[in-house]
């Protein structure tokens, strides 16, 4: 099977990918974005759209261009922003960030769409579900979500290297299959290159060992670098959810597209597929919080695979939330899945049994019409 678990390090295997791109790049050291750069991108991801990928980009770089916009540009002496500031400029900047990706990405006919999150929206269950959602739907309407950590409302210091995690983060709650991180260096080398002439290249991790860690050592870089550090953070997160990730070294124009044609990265590989290892994390890690029992026609279904309508639902029981994670039960009480709830239990209660374009009328809101989708549910 030709899948990018076993595809191995050739980025053409990719279906649904999440590319985080850094300030460094993005932006000169004035805060000027560099266009032909950015220009030159925006050509490799509309190609890759074009042959059927889903492209997600993390990008930075709304505070190195909004201090600038602040007139809080770098002077001599590097002044480090005050949190407030850093806010202010990332407030600024990401008007003329997103502006910029739509202006390149749209000379290809490439529509963008702003998101800004935090961690926390990728880690809780009810952000996580509409996040989810929104990203799905732009994805399958063909647009490109460009990506930005929600600075102003980041309660924690801003750090360079978040956005690193939080590539890692989209592109585990997307199911993704790969993260590409581009960056000023083209992997992780056994040292510091830049200190020890006798460091190599490593071409390919395949577990994340103590000694790994060690080479990454504590290479925190400059502006808009994280060092190794978040990156191998980043790529213990990706490899969990069954997603590849690769460092690249972005520096040149047409970064994605040498990377297809198999440029020089450091690629870590997980042991298995995104699917399988978000639905190991709905069977295993999560504590059911509920119990929907359904009738013989919905456990069938639910045998061959679709998604759990209200339709065939006898019984809600337990107070939840939506997007909290349940059991689903046949008539006989038996356990039969889990999953993920698109609704909570009170709105549950009153749609059960009903057809789902009954449920407009019965909420007020036009909800999913699956209470449990086929993606976030698993047969026990
Ligand atoms: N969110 C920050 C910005 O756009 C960057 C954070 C990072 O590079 O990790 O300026």
């Amino acid at each position: 099977m030709n899948t990018p678990g076993n595809a191995g390090t050739d980025l053409s295997t990719s279906r649904r990918l999440v590319l985080k791109v850094g300030s460094a790049l993005l932006a000169q050291d004035d805060g000027q974005l560099r266009r032909d750069w950015l220009d030159a991108l925006a050509r490799d991801v509309a190609d890759l759209r074009s042959s059927g990928v889903d492209v997600m980009i993390v990008s930075s770089g709304a505070i190195a261009v909004g201090r600038r916009l602040l007139g809080l540009a770098r002077g001599p002496r590097n002044r480090v922003l005050r949190l407030d500031e850093s806010q202010a400029a990332a407030a600024t900047g990401q008007v003329q960030l997103a502006h910029a990706w739509q202006e390149v990405l749209g000379r290809y006919k490439v529509s963008v769409a702003q998101i800004l999150m935090t961690t926390d929206d990728t880690e809780d269950r009810r952000r996580h579900l509409n996040a989810r959602n929104t990203i799905s739907t732009l994805l399958r309407l063909g647009v490109v979500p460009v990506i930005n950590e929600n600075d102003t409302v980041a309660t924690e210091e801003i750090r360079f290297g978040d956005n690193d995690r939080l590539a890692a983060r989209v592109a585990q709650m997307m199911g993704a299959d790969t993260c590409v991180i581009l960056s000023d260096i083209d992997g992780l080398y056994t040292a510091d290159p830049t200190r020890d002439p006798a460091a190599t290249h490593i071409a390919r991790v395949d577990a994340i060992t103590p000694e790994i860690e060690a080479m990454a050592g504590d290479t925190a870089g400059d502006d808009g670098s994280g060092g190794m550090i978040t990156k191998i953070e980043a790529a213990r997160v990706a490899l969990q959810a069954g997603c590849r990730l690769a460092i690249s070294d972005g520096r040149a124009l047409h970064p994605l597209k040498r990377l297809l044609e198999g440029e020089r990265a450091t690629w870590f590989m997980p042991q298995g597929e995104p699917h399988t290892a978000r639905k190991s994390w709905i069977a295993g890690s999560l504590k059911p919080v509920g119990t929907i029992v359904v009738d013989d026609g919905a456990a069938g279904a639910l045998a061959r695979g679709k998604s759990l309508l209200p339709a065939g639902v006898v019984k809600v029981i337990g107070a939840f939330e939506r997007g909290d994670p349940v059991i689903v039960a046949g008539a006989d009480g038996v356990e039969i899945a889990r999953g993920l709830i698109a609704y909570d239990s009170a709105d549950a209660r009153r749609i059960l049994g009903r057809q789902s374009d009954e449920i407009e009328g019965i909420l007020g809101y036009r909800g999913r019409e699956e209470m449990i989708h086929r993606d976030d549910l698993v047969e026990s």
